[in-house]
Order: structure tokens, then C-alpha cells, then sequence
């Protein structure tokens, strides 16, 4: 849940202090003062194509850093099987195959993209692992964009009800040739939530997994709730609010990623299933919530949606919160979380 004391900070972009500054890790940052000390282990790795950053505290050193190894090995493994940019992962052989014949697959994948499809249907398909159709037509890195042509014959395969589950064979099966997926917009999440259940595995009860901008924490840090900052989306070292929290998952989906820019357009990595193109309505999402799976895909669907369709959907869910940054720089508020509007006031 999250810590009734909501410690909200004036947005002024200079106004940051040099030691939050230090902090601000990707999009999302956790907040803290010290690395290892008795009893407290940390780690960072790059996998996944993003900072992986786990921290435990156990009174025996050893129990923390195995687990924190365990961790470490389990983002490996994921990246191995549903890497996009892997040949060999298990994902690719499914965009290579899946349009042709049914592909059988791992219990945990099946069970992902049945996970991804139940997003869709609550998102009303503004989370769909199909946009992958028109995705890989964009190289961020490379300031390349398809042509309208190329993306509208790649936007006619984004569907999700193009992926068919069969329970039965445990198959994923593609309705019609072009149709790609990509798990980008949950797997982290997903990895997330594997690595506390093998922290808590082993007896720990104080840990924080954060895979880019997907995290989750356990217990407290230093008997205080663990505190997330949000970046502000058009400062690297701002943040627009700090907000303490205990035994919940936090994740952030921002423009300011992955993109570039041409004639004043940002085309980034979010991509709005109807046209192709980069949702724009937004530059953060940040979903508060009980695990990362959930939050990841969720940060990622409402970014697509926007502010009203955004918050009616968080706001009708219960056990979610917001805060969004809208295209303008404005901060907006589930309801979950109205003493929040006092931050807003200040912007
Ligand atoms: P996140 O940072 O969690 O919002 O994830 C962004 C990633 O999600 C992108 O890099 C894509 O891999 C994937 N993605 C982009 N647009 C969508 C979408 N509409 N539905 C599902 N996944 C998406
Ligand atoms: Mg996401």
C-alpha cells in the first residue's frame, strides 16, 4: 500500500538538491543515501536492455547477496526466452513461425500472452502486443520511421485477437501472416515480479527489484517506507514528486525513453495500436499497485490512452493509483490519491 505520508516535493526544475539529483536512476528512481552496509546488499547489472537494480537486507550478508545473484540470474533467463532482439529466444521463434502453423510453447509464455491478451480486452486494446506488427519498423536509435504506406499495411496486422491461445496443445497460433509481438511493455514487470518471489523465497522480508522503470518493494529501507521519485519527463535530473511507499510495485512509462525528434514530432517506443504512430497524449504514466506485472502493462496502456481515458480506467480498477503527466507538463491525480493535489498546486 501506499504510505498514508505523502512527501511531495515543489516541481521547480532547478529547485532539485544535489543529492536527489545523484539518485535519479532512468525514469524511475529509488531514493537512498548509502550502498552496502550491515546487513544491506545491492547490485546493478544491465540486462534486458535496461539497469537492473536489486537491494536486500538480511542479518546473515551471505543469504542477501545469493539472493540478489538469484535475481540477477533470473532477469538472464527471462531476456534469454522472450527477447525480441534475440534470434534464438523463444519469442523469435515465434514471430518466425506463428503466421505459418501453430507453435508450441513454455507453460510461462503461454501463460504471459494469455496475461497480455487479458490486458487487452481491460484496456479496451490500447495494451496489444501486436503493435510489434508496425514497431519493428521504427529504429529509435537510427531516426528511422516507416513511410504512411509501410505503416498502414503494418498497422492492418495489429490486432490481438490476432493471437490465438489453444489451451489444449499449449500453441500460439498467428491468424494472418505480418502479425509480430513484443513483450516490452510487460516482461520487465513480469521479471520483477519473479525476483521478489525469490527473495521472499529465502526469508527476506526489506528488498527492492527494479528493472528500468518497473519496480517493486518489500518491507522498508532502514525502518522508513522505500521512496520513489518521479523524473520529470523534460528534465533528466528533475523530479515532479517523491512519494514513499511499502510492499507495492511502481512503474513508469515515459517519452522521454526511447525517441527522437524531427520537425518538432517525438516518435518514441509507446505505440498507439489504432494508427501506429507514438501516443502523444501524455510524456509519463506512472502506475502504483500491487505487483509489477500488472503495473508495467498498465503504465504502458494508460500512456496510450491519455488523461481521461487514463484515470477512468485506474479509478474504476480499485487497487491502482496514478499520476500522470500530460502533453503540457501537468501533473493529474487518481483518485486514490487526492492528497497528492496539493503537489499539483505548486507546479
Ligand atoms: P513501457 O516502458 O513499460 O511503457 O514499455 C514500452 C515498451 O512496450 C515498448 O518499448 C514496446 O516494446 C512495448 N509497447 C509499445 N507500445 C505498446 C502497446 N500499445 N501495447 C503493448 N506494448 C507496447
Ligand atoms: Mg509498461
Amino acid at each position: 500500500m501506499i504510505s498514508k505520508q505523502i512527501l511531495s516535493r515543489p516541481l521547480s526544475r532547478s529547485g532539485i538538491n544535489a543529492l536527489n539529483v545523484a539518485l535519479v536512476i532512468a525514469l524511475i528512481v529509488l531514493c537512498h543515501t548509502t550502498t552496502a552496509s550491515a546487513g544491506w546488499q545491492k547490485e546493478q547489472q544491465d540486462i534486458m536492455g535496461t539497469r537492473i537494480i536489486v537491494e536486500a537486507y538480511h542479518d546473515d550478508d551471505a543469504t542477501a547477496r545469493e539472493a540478489i545473484a538469484a535475481v540477477m540470474d533470473e532477469m538472464h533467463r527471462i531476456d534469454n526466452a522472450m527477447s525480441p532482439f534475440k534470434p534464438d529466444s523463444e519469442l523469435s521463434r515465434v514471430n518466425r513461425e506463428a503466421a505459418d502453423h501453430p507453435v508450441r510453447i513454455s507453460k510461462e509464455l503461454f501463460r504471459l500472452l494469455q496475461r497480455s491478451l487479458d490486458f487487452s480486452r481491460l484496456t479496451d486494446g490500447a495494451f496489444d502486443i501486436t503493435f510489434a506488427s508496425a514497431g519493428f519498423l521504427y529504429d529509435y536509435r537510427a531516426h528511422i520511421r516507416p513511410d504512411e504506406k509501410a505503416l498502414n499495411e503494418a498497422v492492418s496486422h495489429i490486432n490481438y485477437h490476432n493471437v490465438h491461445l489453444d489451451p489444449e496443445s499449449g500453441t500460439v497460433f498467428f491468424a494472418q501472416p505480418g502479425v509480430k509481438i513484443d513483450l516490452g511493455g510487460i516482461a520487465k514487470g513480469y521479471a520483477v515480479d519473479l525476483g521478489i518471489a525469490l527473495i521472499q523465497a529465502r526469508g527476506i522480508t526489506n528488498a527492492l527489484v527494479t528493472a528500468g522503470g518497473d519496480s517493486r518493494v518489500i518491507g522498508e529501507r532502514w525502518g522508513r517506507p522505500w521512496q520513489i521519485g518521479i523524473r520529470d519527463p523534460r528534465n533528466r535530473d528533475g523530479i515532479v514528486a517523491k512519494i514513499p511507499l511499502e510492499n507495492v510495485a511502481v512503474s513508469t512509462s515515459g517519452d522521454y525513453e526511447r525517441f527522437f525528434e524531427e520537425d518538432n514530432v517525438r516518435y518514441h517506443h509507446i505505440i498507439d495500436p489504432k494508427t501506429g504512430d507514438s501516443a502523444r497524449e501524455l510524456q509519463s504514466a506512472t502506475l502504483i499497485g500491487p505487483n509489477a506485472t500488472t503495473t508495467d502493462a498498465l503504465s504502458t496502456s494508460v500512456f496510450v490512452l491519455g488523461v481521461d481515458r487514463g484515470l477512468a480506467l485506474v479509478n474504476r480498477l480499485g487497487d491502482i493509483d496514478a499520476i500522470l503527466v500530460d502533453s503540457k507538463g501537468h501533473l493529474h491525480y487518481s483518485s486514490g490519491l487526492e492528497n497528492l493535489t496539493a503537489a499539483k498546486a505548486t507546479r
